[in-house]
């Protein structure tokens, strides 16, 4: 079933509890997306958008409510985008309820979507109960606020065709979303030896921003027009699914597609069309082409690397504790771990690609507030070390 734009389905008990902390009645399946004040205007009808409820306190203290896709469970990933207008240039407050979780993005402020900055601390309370209240400056022009930077999916499809264009890439859809959204797959022409890949996806997770934030550097890394990434081309071929959950993103979700579930553990139900587009897609390595390494790109609180654990496994041999090694080396600004984890029953990319096809099969977490200038130059040496680590494997 597809569910038109911006639809939520929220049951009576989630309602309940809207209610009773907004006091405001609200349509129970459409989030509040425009609210008009005497002078403020609190907007979430754009692309990634998400506040569920808006009641003013004051003329200048405004409540917000902010509630998942669905039910749960549900991960605890909350995320809010608003944008504000103001008829005059005031200073207001805007509380951030949360249903079902508590205040975990620190806000983020743009005046045009594309440039951003933290809010000041003395601007952001966090209190006991989970809520946060921000103090924001406000004027005619727009003030975008938001867990992280909002990047809607034409950020991923628009930046996939400038790389097709300018490094001659394949760039093909692959299917579409169960909101009809065009998925597509950046893929290197056929220079690659006999069919021996990397496989990369991203943005599974709609407010995972900062693995986004990793994924296009090291891509770019990978495309580039230096010796090693034109020798890594000649030998291997790269696959890339920028954003695997436009629905998701488009709505503002937290966590989900539209069908209510949770991509990464659908690897192996194959419940999903976005999921399945990947089950289809990896199909190629059963047959003569080889898969030599995936990455799925993430975000958590710290900067890790969910890998195979020693024992496990995979070919080529030993690559996360040696990919991990080559990269601690070089980096300075941009503390991670390798976190083994066995094959677990969980289905999630990892488990189902390195059971179904033993290549080693890497969950790259990037934390929420990592420095952004840190995780990009720290995504140029991982692909650096992957290239040198691959290219060595080759030659062995
Ligand atoms: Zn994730």
């Amino acid at each position: 079933m597809t569910k038109p734009l911006g639809r939520q389905v929220l049951a009576g008990a989630v309602i309940a509890a809207l209610l009773a902390v907004s006091g405001t009645v609200f349509a129970q399946d459409e989030p509040q997306r425009v609210c008009s004040y005497e002078t403020v205007t609190i907007r979430s009808d754009f692309s990634g958008g998400r506040v569920n409820g808006c009641e003013q306190l004051s003329d200048t203290h405004f409540r917000l409510t902010i509630a998942p896709e669905d039910q749960p469970p549900i991960n605890p990933s909350p995320w809010y985008a608003f944008k504000v207008t103001s008829d005059k240039a005031q200073s207001i407050s805007v509380d951030l309820v949360y249903i079902y979780s508590k205040h975990r993005y620190w806000p983020k402020k743009s005046r045009d979507s594309k440039q951003w900055a933290r809010l000041d601390g003395g601007n952001v309370s966090i209190k006991e109960d989970g809520s946060a209240t921000l103090t924001i400056e406000v004027d005619e022009e727009p003030l975008f606020v938001a867990g992280q930077e909002i990047l809607p999916y034409e950020f991923h499809t628009t930046w996939a065709k400038k790389m097709a264009e300018r490094h001659d890439l394949n760039f093909v859809k692959l299917g579409s979303s169960r909101q009809h959204i065009p998925i597509y797959k950046l893929e290197t022409k056929g220079s690659a030896e006999a069919g021996n890949y990397v496989f990369i996806v991203g943005r599974q997770h709609p407010p995972e921003v900062t693995g986004a934030l990793a994924l296009v550097p090291f891509a770019e890394t990978l495309f580039a027009e230096t010796p090693l990434a034109q020798k890594f081309r000649a030998k291997y071929g790269i696959i890339i699914v920028p954003a695997l959950n436009p629905d998701g993103v488009e709505n503002g979700h937290w966590r989900h597609g539209m069908g209510s579930k949770d991509l990464n553990r659908d690897w192996g139900p194959f419940t999903q069309p976005e999921t399945q587009l990947m089950r289809d897609e990896l199909a190629r390595f059963k047959a003569d082409e080889k898969l030599w390494l995936f990455l799925d790109f993430h975000s958590t609180a710290p900067n890790i690397l969910y890998t195979q654990t020693d024992d496990e496994v995979t070919n080529p041999p030993h690559f996360a504790a040696n990919w991990t090694k080559a990269v601690k080396a070089r980096v300075k600004n941009y503390a991670f771990e390798r976190a083994p984890r066995p094959v677990s029953d969980r289905p999630t990319s990892k488990n189902y690609v390195y059971t179904t096809y033993g290549a080693p099969a890497i969950t790259y977490e990037v934390g929420d507030e990592t420095d952004r200038k840190a995780i990009k130059d720290a995504a140029v040496v991982f692909a650096e070390e992957m290239m040198r680590l691959l290219l060595d494997a080759k030659a062995e």
